[in-house]
């Protein structure tokens, strides 16, 4: 098996590390509803995209975000 023939230096590992990290997703405000929701994706909460309702959002669904 092939083995490094150098030891990697802590910097070299710290530089690799560091895109090793986790993002916060982007959140935009729902036109439709007002509540956040990810960019470029379907309203997890009213269903609507760009103005259109895409999905359609069951009653229960909806009282439960309500209380
Ligand atoms: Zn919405």
């Amino acid at each position: 098996m092939a083995l490094p023939k150098r030891k990697h230096s802590i910097s070299r590992t710290r530089k690799k590390l560091t895109h090793n990290k986790l993002i916060a997703p982007q959140l935009v405000e729902c036109k439709e509803c007002r509540k956040l929701k990810p960019t470029h994706m379907v309203c997890p909460f009213c269903g609507y995209y760009a103005g259109r309702e895409i999905v359609k959002i069951e009653l229960k669904e909806k009282n439960k975000e309500q209380k």
